[in-house]
């Protein structure tokens, strides 16, 4: 039985429109990410059954395949849900005073994240992190889905920098994409994953 499941986008695939068009949408959401659940899944079976021959178990390769995948599934889920129809301003509460402390302000954290997103090279994203061992907030640039990235720190806004998420509508220019992805932020979402972080943070143990 498949360990991993395509999620369900949480609104219509024009619904982002005129940020993104419902054919980015359609295609990003029942392709790309339904071939990374996919990958995920058929890389979970091919290491099981490397387990199962005789000698030793060789799974050079599948590790890299399977986080490839995974980090693909996971990071797109938190994309939808990062994004809305009705999203975009500023946030508030606890979030918006800790991206005030650990950045200066809002519109220098604003100008971090878009320059991690646009400046990728080749594939990636940019990220908004929460670090548990310091407890700060944290700016990463992720290569492919799984590369460049610090142990333990936990995802709250994700900016996808592949090229499928823009190119149909925006071509060459990232930079128009990650402006206009600003107007679809779900904060309220960010603000709870950023409440959910700080608790798992004790629970993991790492924080001090
Ligand atoms: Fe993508």
């Amino acid at each position: 039985m498949a360990v991993y499941t395509l999620p369900d986008l949480p609104y219509d695939y024009s619904a982002l429109e005129p940020a993104l068009t419902g054919q980015i949408m359609e295609l990003h959401h029942d392709k790309h990410h339904a071939a990374y659940v996919k990958g995920a899944n058929d890389t979970l079976d091919q290491i099981a059954e490397a387990g199962e021959t005789a000698g030793p178990v060789v799974t050079v390769g599948l590790e890299k395949t399977l986080a490839f995948n995974l980090s693909g599934h996971i990071l797109h889920s938190i994309f939808w849900k990062n994004l809305s129809p009705d999203g975009g301003d500023r946030p508030d509460g606890e979030l918006a005073d800790a991206i005030t402390e650990h950045f200066g302000s809002f519109e220098a954290f604003a100008k971090r994240l878009s320059s991690a997103t646009t400046g990728v090279q080749g594939s990636g994203w940019g990220v908004l992190g929460f670090e548990p061992v310091s407890g700060r907030l944290i700016i990463e640039q992720l290569y492919d889905h799984h590369g460049n990235v610090g142990q333990g720190s936990i995802p709250l806004l994700v900016f996808d920098a592949w090229e499928h998420a823009y190119y149909l509508q925006y071509h060459n220019v990232r930079p128009d994409y990650v402006s206009r992805l600003w107007s679809r932020v779900n904060w309220a979402d960010v603000a709870t994953r950023y409440q959910a972080a700080r608790t798992s943070a004790q629970a993991s143990l790492l924080v001090p």
